[in-house]
């Protein structure tokens, strides 16, 4: 089955075309056809276009909004500049899977889409300003091109941790909020935490119920999670996706009285403090000058500059912290996987959050940790670590993919 798979951002599109079979699953293979992204929507966009063994292609067109996006995207997949011979016609694409952001506490799996999901997925709009809306025009998009006859799923980000405790997910202020607002923990990168956490019991042969883990997402934005009986119990990022772990540009915890402080002594207003804790805040917000790990551990070694040393500093304080207390709650956890840009690529940062964790029993081989990166998978521990450190690239479309295939199969 051949399956789109979209990410509409708030102002971006990612894509990707993955050919999934029973087979391709059983042995967790994966046939890509091609992948792409879109960004800049609303004003020039950049476009970069990859069909699997050919060469990337880049152009620059003005879209206005997803719907022109996504219809580019489906005509380049048709065309003969696309190259796809899979794809020559609309009907070969035989379902779409969309990463949907907030499901609130209505989806705790994929579902296949119908107008009650449509209604669930506004309903929780609320919670995601910025991101649900761009997943509905998705859906819409592909609907009016395609026709009704093609299947879609939804597949939230957040309904891997919807079986989170109450003890994790709720937030320690009056309970009337919960019950009425739903105010709440509901954690996101779930489809990465997921992936990541099948993908270790693939690779360990570890049982689900046995599978008890802390999985590390570092990119642009970071969330840890803690996975006890293969079940998300706690996850740091809450009921958006500021808190937690430092960032490229979001926060993570900070003391909310700050908020109130800086509003009575600069005179900003809410909105505009928000947009500084999302946007302006995290590694760019200490270093002033890169939300990008890469170009921060350049500054450090190449200028020794002293701010870009210390945003990485604070970043890998809190992931350890973080770290610290899941493996308190957890009483103790038998892997510690990295994972995104910066976990899967920087065996500096990984050993820097490693630094002090001895005490856990947690060594890492730097003669491991060093040669991986670059898509590699495997243990970077020593054989004696009692608690092993392990590197695993996610793949949040892959799993989306299959998501949707069993979705459309009835098989979820
Ligand atoms: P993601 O959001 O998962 O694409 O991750 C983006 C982040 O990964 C950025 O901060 C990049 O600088 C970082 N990253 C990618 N490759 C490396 C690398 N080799 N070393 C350090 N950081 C990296």
């Amino acid at each position: 089955m051949n399956i789109l798979v979209l990410n509409c951002g708030s102002s971006s599109l990612k894509f990707q075309v993955i050919n999934v079979t029973q087979e391709t699953i059983d042995q967790n293979a994966e046939d890509l056809l091609a992948k792409g992204v879109i960004e800049r929507i609303g004003s020039q966009s950049l476009i970069t276009l990859k069909p699997t063994g050919r060469k990337t292609q880049k152009k620059a067109l003005p879209f206005r909004n997803h719907a022109q996006a996504i219809d580019f995207v489906l005509k380049w997949l048709v065309s003969e500049d696309s190259d796809v011979t899979a794809i020559s016609k609309l009907s070969d694409i035989q379902s779409v899977g969309h990463r949907v952001v907030h499901g609130g506490e209505k989806f705790s799996k994929s579902v296949l889409i119908n107008d009650e999901v449509i209604e669930g997925i506004e309903d929780c709009i609320d919670l995601a300003p910025l991101h649900n809306p761009a997943n509905l025009d998705g859906i819409a998009a592909i609907e009016q091109i395609l026709g009704k006859g093609v299947p879609q799923a939804a597949v939230f980000d957040t309904a891997f941790h919807s079986e989170m405790p109450q003890d994790s997910y709720l937030y320690p202020i009056p309970y009337q909020f919960y019950r009425r607002y739903k105010i709440r923990r509901y954690g996101f990168h779930g489809t990465s935490h997921r992936y990541i956490s099948y993908r270790y019991r693939f690779l360990t042969n570890t049982p689900k119920s046995e599978t008890n883990i802390i999985t590390l997402h570092l990119g642009n934005g970071c969330s840890a999670c803690a996975i006890r009986e293969g079940k998300s119990a706690d996850t740091s990022m809450g009921m958006t996706p500021l808190e937690g772990l430092t960032m490229g540009t979001r926060t993570g915890d900070i003391d909310p009285a700050i908020l109130e402080y800086l509003h009575l002594k600069e005179g900003i207003t809410y909105s505009h403090l928000f947009n500084m804790l999302n946007k302006q805040s995290g590694l760019l917000g200490i270093s002033g000058l890169t939300n990008d790990m890469r170009e921060l551990l350049e500054e450090e070694e190449e200028n020794q500059d002293r701010r870009a040393s210390l945003a990485i500093d604070i970043f890998c304080r809190r992931v350890r912290k973080y770290i610290g207390a899941y493996l308190a709650n957890m009483n103790g956890a038998d892997a510690i996987i990295f994972s995104g840009g910066i976990g899967e690529n920087s065996a500096t940062i990984r050993s820097r959050i490693c630094q002090n964790l001895s005490w856990f029993g947690v060594a890492i081989d730097e003669e491991r940790n060093q040669s991986m990166s670059g898509g590699n998978e495997g243990i970077i521990s020593t054989s004696d670590s009692k608690v092993k450190l392990v590197v695993i690239p996610t793949n949040e479309e892959l799993l989306i993919a299959r998501d949707t295939y069993r979705c459309v199969e009835g098989i979820i």
